[in-house]
């Protein structure tokens, strides 16, 4: 979808009559502008020219990187942590049919905007 009608551009119609006042024929105005145009290709040059491994600048992934980079310590979530916990321990039957939710302790279901069906930014599958 061109990015002017996502950001709202409603697309123009030009209706066309003859003397009689009959409508000849309707012209809608292009769909994707000139800008538009242009922001898709550059994206396709941004992305084309990303490293195609960790999509970063391929001139920090060269061999003049080597050992430049270094992984810090991950960070655990504890509210995915909890939901992978109940999800291993869980022995119903048939796990791909629940719904999970991760709540905080002491507060009803539902009554909490931090109730959320997903954990971590990501829905997390109901399977182990
Ligand atoms: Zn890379």
């Amino acid at each position: 979808m061109p990015p002017s009608i996502l950001d709202g551009r409603a697309l123009a119609t030009t209706y066309e009559y003859d003397d009689a006042g009959r409508l000849v024929r309707s012209v809608q105005e292009p769909a994707w502008t000139d800008r538009d145009r242009a922001l898709m290709l550059a994206l396709v040059y941004y992305r084309n020219t990303r490293c195609p491994n960790c999509g970063g600048d391929p001139a920090e992934c060269g061999p003049d990187s080597r050992g430049k980079w270094e992984v810090p310590p991950p960070r655990r979530c504890y509210r995915t942590d909890r939901l992978a916990l109940a999800q291993e321990s869980s022995k119903a039957d048939r796990p791909e049919a629940l719904s999970w939710t991760v709540q905080r302790r002491g507060v009803a279901n539902g009554a909490d905007s931090q109730s959320e069906p997903r954990a971590g930014g990501r829905r997390l599958s109901a399977g182990r």
